[in-house]
């Protein structure tokens, strides 16, 4: 395309933990400009600067800071919202939103296992956004919606993808989650130092459920559900940023450690989505020294963006177990909206 796309985007929860990423990943994005941020009653009418305690270790652009803060209300001059809201208010805002015209891409659970919205990482099945014709048709919506899945469902979902052709039929995983993951304020500090919460709400049914939906075939304008089951013990560890999850899988061909390492290390972005500006062309880094990966070293890989695994090993119990971490904030929340809201305006020829 020799005219550079350029589209305007509001950002909604734009104060909270995923927002401030949002803020920072669209400060040179070649496509969104942003020209709304919004927030709750508490920020709305003062400048972003002061209503957001910013938490990112670089610092607040300075077109932001000067923004002020607007009610989350569909009446802003964007084409595309970005959502960082809490879930119970995404449910009643978002498909405002999407009634008014807009390509809402969220981060909120409120939608995500919904029958005609998409549930989508474009580098695993960029297919099902397919589901916005059955949406427009069942919603009389203008425009859409489509959703990104929980961030330690993105830890698991690229490997399992990248097994789906051995047939993966069980999967048993435990996540060590970072404390951003609960947003801000999040975990009281005297309850996470020097300790692990081995509880976190709402968590192990959405892994159970989520990859389901993602790892689906599309047919007929529906997703099937895939077949596997999940079994899923999720915990609040205290580590900044970077979910680890420690994954053991029954697959109906029975693979060495080895041929895993070269299908994930070979697995790619399908081609309609290779070019956009928010692709790795390695989604899944493979790594083979026996202490790695480590949230502080490896959630940056790929900008962020790629999952990275290791201690790919026979499992005694199950085919195969191994460790893989995604940086949650960038691939499991603020990544994976911007990298679905311009798969969906690739599915629309709009780029
Ligand atoms: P957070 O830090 O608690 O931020 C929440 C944001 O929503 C703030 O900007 C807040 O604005 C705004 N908000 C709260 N109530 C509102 C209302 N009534 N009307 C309008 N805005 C309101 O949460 P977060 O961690 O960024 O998470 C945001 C969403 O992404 C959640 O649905 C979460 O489940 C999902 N998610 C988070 C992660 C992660 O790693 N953190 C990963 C995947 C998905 P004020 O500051 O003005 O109150």
């Amino acid at each position: 395309m020799s005219v550079k796309p350029s589209f305007r985007v509001a950002i909604l929860g734009a104060t909270g933990m995923v927002g401030q990423w949002l803020v920072h990943l669209l400060d040179h994005h070649p496509w969104f400009r942003v020209v709304a941020l919004t927030g709750s009653d508490r920020s709305v009418g003062r400048p972003y600067g002061e209503a957001c305690r910013w938490l990112l270790g670089a610092p607040m652009p300075e077109w932001a800071a000067q923004m002020i803060v607007r009610p989350t209300e569909p009446e802003l001059d964007a084409e595309i919202v970005i959502s960082a809201l809490p879930s119970e208010i995404a449910r009643e805002v978002e498909p405002r939103f999407a009634a008014a015209g807009y390509l809402v891409a969220s981060n909120a659970s409120a939608y995500r296992m919904a029958e005609d919205v998409p549930l989508v990482m474009p580098d695993v099945n960029f297919d099902h956004i397919g589901l916005i014709a059955r949406q427009r048709a069942t919603r009389n919506w203008s425009g859409t919606l489509l959703t990104n899945p929980n961030c330690t469902t993105t830890a698991a979902v690229l490997p399992l993808k990248a097994l789906m052709p051995y047939g993966v039929r069980r999967v048993h995983l435990v996540s060590l989650q970072a404390l951003s993951g609960a947003g801000y304020p999040g975990v009281p500090s005297l309850e996470i130092v020097d300790n692990i919460l081995p509880y976190i709400p709402g968590e192990e049914e959405k892994l159970e459920r989520e990859p389901r939906k993602l790892l689906g075939r599309f047919v007929d304008g529906a997703v099937e559900e895939a077949g596997l089951v999940i079994s899923a013990q999720t915990n609040r560890v205290p580590t900044l940023d970077g979910h680890l999850v420690c994954i053991s899988v029954e697959l109906e061909e029975a693979i060495s450690p080895e041929e895993t390492m070269r299908a994930m290390r070979g697995y790619r972005p399908p081609e309609e989505v290779a070019d956009l500006p928010s692709a790795v062309a390695q989604p899944i880094v493979v790594r083979t020294e026996p202490d790695r990966p480590q949230p502080r070293l490896d959630r940056m890989a790929g900008d962020g963006m790629s999952v990275v695994v290791g201690r790919v090993q026979r499992c005694p119990v199950f085919t195969l177990k191994f460790v893989a971490l995604t940086h949650n904030t960038i691939r499991g929340a603020a990544g994976a909206a911007l990298f679905n809201a311009e798969a969906a305006l690739r599915w629309m020829g709009k780029v």
